[in-house]
Parts: C-alpha cells; structure tokens; sequence
C-alpha cells in the first residue's frame, strides 16, 4: 500500500480537527501501521478508530459530569464497609446504584447519627449517578439555602431555579444542623417541591422527622416537605455509633496495644477490639 504523504497527512490531521475527532487524529497513524503489519482491512481500522474515539468521549462527558457533581469527597459503595453499619442493607444499596429510581424520579433519604455514613452512601450513589451518564450536583442545605437567598436579593434567583431543575439527581446533604430563617426554609421547599416527580433528591439528616420543625420553623412547610420527599422515597437508617469514633477507638487501642508488647501490627489492630457495632 502507498504510504500517505506528509503534506495529506497534515491536510488530514485539519479535517480531523475541524470535525471535532481528537481521538481519532491521536490514533489514526499508529494504529494504520499496526493495521496493515495485522493485515486488517480499511473498515475494521475505522471501526478501531471510531470506537477509540466513543469511548474517549464518554470518559471525558464522565469526567465533566463528575467534576460538576461537585462532591466534596469521592466515596464508592465498595469503599462502605456495610458489616460494621448492619441496619444500612447492602442488597437495596446496589440495587440504588443501578440508578432506576432516578428513571422513576424517586427520592431517598439517609437518616442517622453523625458519623453513621450518610453522606459517604449519598455521594457513592451520587457518583454512581454520574457513570450512568445522570446530572447531579451536591449540596449541603445550609450552602444551597445561603445561595438561594443569595441568589434572590439579586434577583438571579430564576437562574438558580432554571440550573436547579436541568438535574436528574439533586443531592441535600445534612439538613437539620442549622435550622433555616423563615425566608431559608420557604426557599428550600421551593426546591424540594419543584424536584417533586421532575427530579430525583437524596436527602441526608440527622433529624427525627418529628423534628423537622424546629428547621424549617412552621408545622404547615414541615408537612408540606415531609409529604413531597417521602411520597415515592427510599428511607435508610443507619443506625449506630459513629464510625469516626469507632474508627478512632480502635487506633486508640491498637496504639495501646503496640506500646505494651511485641506482636506485629496487624495482629495487635486484629486484637484490638475491631468488634462490630
Ligand atoms: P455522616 O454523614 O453520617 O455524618 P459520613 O458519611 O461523613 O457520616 O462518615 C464519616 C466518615 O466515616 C467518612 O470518612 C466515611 O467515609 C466514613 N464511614 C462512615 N461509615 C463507614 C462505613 N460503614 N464504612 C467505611 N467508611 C465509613
Ligand atoms: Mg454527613
């Protein structure tokens, strides 16, 4: 076969450009000596080529997606250690991470102690939202409230709304740890009446729902909400202590334990009370 000549190959490398293949212009020259030393056909190369080209494309749209998620740490259902949370139900998890809820625009809400794993699930399910190719955007309440509020004194609070309702999956993370002034909580039920079978919410509290009161100020927008979010909702409790304070128990004792005798590490930490709560 005739080899291209360099200056078709620029005019190549340009036509590649303007339509957008950066895949494709990467790989093309390599993988055409690698197809004619294999003997592989014109079709099966662009088949290569294109597919290279696909999948690039979907791990940078992943990426971006990820990235606009904004999760202020990466947690994977796999990094859950769910023998030591018994009452969070590995089974619903995986079957939450398969994302059909958001298809349906269902909600789920963690509710727990702090330390309990409720944001560390939120934002695995959340991340596993963003693989399947949904939007979403993580939010602590007290940070989306001060936006909103932000958002309306000047008057951009339409826009806020507008980029609000384009998620699939919106994430609430810790309601209950402020309670909100009374114009906070109206705004936050806006949003949360506005997701209601548009969109998908996860919900994270520390709240009993007969609490809820004392956030968002009045019984009428506590109802109001409650019935909104539980209506069509996943409700998980993790139940438990903390597992920061376990976690920081067990050092603690395996430190004890390494300055009173000579066993190897891994065994002192083995012998160091890692019971499951
Ligand atoms: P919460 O939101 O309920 O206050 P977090 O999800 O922030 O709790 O958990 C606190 C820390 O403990 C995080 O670093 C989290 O990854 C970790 N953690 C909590 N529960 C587990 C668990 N069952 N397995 C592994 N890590 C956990
Ligand atoms: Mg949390």
């Amino acid at each position: 076969m005739k080899p291209l000549q360099a200056t078709s190959l620029v005019l190549l490398q340009h036509h590649l450009k303007a339509l957008h293949l950066p895949t494709v212009n990467a790989e093309c020259e390599k993988l055409a000596h690698q197809a004619a030393a294999d003997n592989v056909d014109h079709l099966s190369y662009l088949l290569q080529l294109t597919e290279l080209e696909l999948l690039e494309r979907e791990r940078r749209s992943a990426e971006r997606r990820l990235k606009a998620a904004r999760f202020p740490t990466h947690k994977t259902l796999e990094g859950f250690d769910f023998a030591a949370r018994p009452s969070v139900n590995k089974l619903l998890l995986c079957e939450l991470a398969r994302c059909e809820y958001i298809d349906r625009r269902e909600n789920v809400l963690f509710v727990g102690n702090p330390g309990t794993g409720k944001t560390h699930l939120a934002t695995a399910l959340g991340m596993a939202a963003c693989a399947r190719g949904y939007r979403v955007r993580f939010h602590r309440v007290t940070e989306l409230v001060t936006l909103l509020m932000e958002a309306r004194d000047e008057r951009t609070l339409l826009g806020l709304r507008a980029r609000l309702a384009k998620l699939d999956l919106l994430i609430l993370d810790e309601l209950g740890y402020v309670p909100a002034s009374k114009l906070g909580a109206e705004l936050l039920f806006d949003v949360i009446s506005s997701a209601y079978e548009q969109s998908s919410l996860i919900v994270t509290t520390n709240l009993p729902f007969e609490s809820w009161t004392e956030v968002l100020g009045s019984e009428r927008l506590t109802g109001a909400t409650l019935d909104r979010l539980t209506h069509r909702c996943q409700i998980i409790e993790t139940k438990g202590e903390s597992y920061r304070l376990r976690d920081a128990t067990a050092k603690l004792r395996k430190g004890s334990a390494g300055s009173a005798g000579s066993k190897g590490p891994r065994r002192k930490a083995l012998e160091g009370g890692q019971t499951s709560s």
